[in-house]
């Protein structure tokens, strides 16, 4: 069965010549027990297309399925079969991380085993305490378990690490991989693209509305005409520019003292690493598939390493908080 079935979605924000085309005929199809990665730059649309999958606001056009329901007329069925963890959600003071699964459970009419989810985002020390003290990261896993109430066939998570450390990004992707494996279907938002990589079957990668990639990421390399990157790492970075003039170079950068250049064929990362060591002392030498990062930037225009820095500006409906359970 499919999971999340999009056609032709459109969202307009405003009209006039101020109206903002944040989807542009988007069509999206998931699949059900598939850990799905939804991509883009600030500003792409994920956010718009979860908040109509919740209807927390309406499309202008297009429709939108959840498990055959239909995300405007049934959001109540759409809802008992989804969790959700909703962009910058953000914890209430006086309630304890317990009282807020009760809470969920309450809204969604169901009771769960609040200690076992708890245990599940590693929040079982603080089970008892008013979350007003919890920092980001607490607040991030709790919004997390809040998603796992009911356990649910459909888990959206709009960029589920933000605020995490390395140990709770782990975490997050071993909680997700679980999932995958009792059968739910997991669609998430991330900027950090190492995650998606880790955990993900396929990946959408949306810009400016419309879909500019969809599939598994090892056939977008493939269709990519096995376009590599190599890193070399040299004692004095010599001016990289004259790299550029090499055939088969397609981007060159400099990371403290390791060069990266993108290469569409073997012979250019010869030619960048005789080049480098005519120049300085190469120390190491890494050569890689092209990495999501470099789809991302290729099918964007756009560094994820930027965007995650800026991540979380644009205005989102103060919905996708407030009504996320
Ligand atoms: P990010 O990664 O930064 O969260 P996103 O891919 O989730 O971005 P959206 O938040 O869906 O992108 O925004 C898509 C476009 O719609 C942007 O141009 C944004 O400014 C605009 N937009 C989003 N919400 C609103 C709103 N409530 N009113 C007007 N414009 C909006």
């Amino acid at each position: 069965m499919t999971a999340i079935e999009i056609k032709n979605l459109t969202k307009r924000y405003g009209s006039g010549p101020d109206a903002v085309q944040a989807l542009d005929g988007l069509d999206l199809t998931v699949r059900e027990g598939e850990v799905f990665g939804f991509l883009g730059p600030n500003g792409a649309g994920k956010s718009t297309t979860i908040n109509i999958l919740l209807h927390f606001i309406d499309a202008t056009d297009g429709t939108a399925t959840v498990f055959g329901h239909d995300v405007g007329t049934e959001s109540m069925a759409v809802r008992s079969k989804t969790g959700v963890l909703p962009e910058g959600f953000e914890v209430f003071d006086r309630l304890t991380a317990r009282e807020h699964l009760e809470w969920v459970m309450d809204a969604k009419g169901i009771t769960d085993d609040a200690g076992a989810i708890l245990e599940t985002v590693g929040l079982s020390e603080a089970a008892d305490r008013q979350t007003g003290g919890f920092s980001k990261g607490m607040g991030q896993r709790l919004a997390l378990g809040m998603a796992l109430v009911g356990d649910p066939d459909l888990l959206i998570l709009d960029e589920p690490s933000s605020g995490l450390d390395p140990t709770g990004m782990q975490d997050v992707r071993n909680i997700i991989l679980d999932l995958a494996e009792q059968g739910t279907t997991v669609f998430f938002s991330s900027h950090i693209l190492g995650e998606v990589e880790a955990v993900c079957d396929r990946v959408a990668i949306l810009n400016q509305g419309e879909l500019v990639a969809l599939d598994t990421i090892e056939a977008l390399q493939e269709r990519d005409g096995g376009v590599e990157s190599i890193e070399v790492t040299v004692e004095a970075v010599p001016e990289p520019a004259g790299l550029n003039e090499f055939n088969g170079v397609q981007r060159v950068s400099v990371e403290e003292d390791t060069v990266v250049a993108v290469c569409s064929d073997t012979a250019a990362k010869v030619d960048v690493v005789r080049w480098l060591d005519e120049r300085t002392t190469v120390t190491d030498i890494i050569s890689e598939d092209t990495s999501l990062e470099e789809l991302f930037h290729r099918y964007t225009g756009e560094n994820p390493a930027t965007e995650q820095q800026t991540a979380g500006s644009p205005e989102t409906p103060a919905q996708a908080t407030e009504g996320s359970q």
